[in-house]
């Protein structure tokens, strides 16, 4: 596709509650393998997620949706490394964990959907992680929220126009992609959906469904 990957192995992070996965999850990884020439996402479920209450389903079962959503989808791995740490589970421990595995030269990214960038400022560290990796913010139908100052000041000079640029470096840039399929899929309202016993065909793979289907999960419990 014409991407050089000479300036050191092209991998990102694309974290989560991942409760469920859902395909707008797992069609958002696909498409920015394609888009940004990676040779893996690691799809990495938030043990304890700092900024939400905790999800009813625990993360190792979170964990095993995931890996039933990926079968045997090339370059997504399901990561279970926040989960195998204690402690509430901060995007720059991870990055800074992935950074560690793949070398200094490596072109880390942590991929976000636009909802989850907005709120950026508020996360822990988030200089950091514009120390350790790349930010690539993913549109998503139904969020244009302008971006509030404090994420403004936080992104400043920092964004560029195509991943040519942004690869130049290691870490430290900004880029927003428009993928080809945006798709109106939120974990929330698959679980309003299981939780009243209504249909989520087609919003997630089947072997998901399938599995919570026959654990009953999300049933009547929000
Ligand atoms: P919830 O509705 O419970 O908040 P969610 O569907 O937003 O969940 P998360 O597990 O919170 O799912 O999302 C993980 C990451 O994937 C976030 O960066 C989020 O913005 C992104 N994401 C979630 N759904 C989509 C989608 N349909 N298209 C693109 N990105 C998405």
């Amino acid at each position: 596709m014409g991407i050089s990957v000479s300036d050191g192995v092209r991998v990102a992070m694309l974290g989560g509650t991942f409760d469920p996965v859902h395909l707008g999850h797992l069609r958002s990884a696909v498409e920015l393998v394609d888009a940004l020439g990676l040779e893996r996402v690691h799809m990495i479920p938030a043990h304890q997620p700092p900024l939400r209450e905790a999800p009813g389903v625990p993360s190792h079962e979170r964990l095993t949706l995931l890996q039933h959503g990926i079968g045997d989808t090339p370059r997504l791995v399901a990561d279970d490394r926040e989960i195998r740490r204690d402690g509430p589970s901060y995007s720059a421990d991870t990055l800074a964990s992935l950074r560690a595995e793949y070398g200094e030269s490596a072109r880390l990214v942590m991929a976000l959907g636009h909802d989850a960038f907005l709120k950026l400022a508020g996360w822990h560290q988030p200089q950091r992680l514009f120390e350790l990796a790349h930010l690539v913010v993913i549109e998503r139908p139904d969020h244009h929220q302008p971006l509030p100052d404090t994420l403004g000041e936080l992104i400043a000079g920092r964004e560029v126009d195509d991943p040519a640029a942004l690869f130049a470096t290691p870490a430290g840039g900004l880029l927003r992609l428009s993928l080809p399929t945006r798709m109106a899929i939120s974990a929330t309202e698959v679980r309003q959906r299981l939780c009243y016993g209504g249909s989520v065909r087609y919003l997630l793979p089947e072997a998901v469904e399938r599995r919570i289907m026959a654990l009953g999960l999300y049933r009547h419990e929000r």
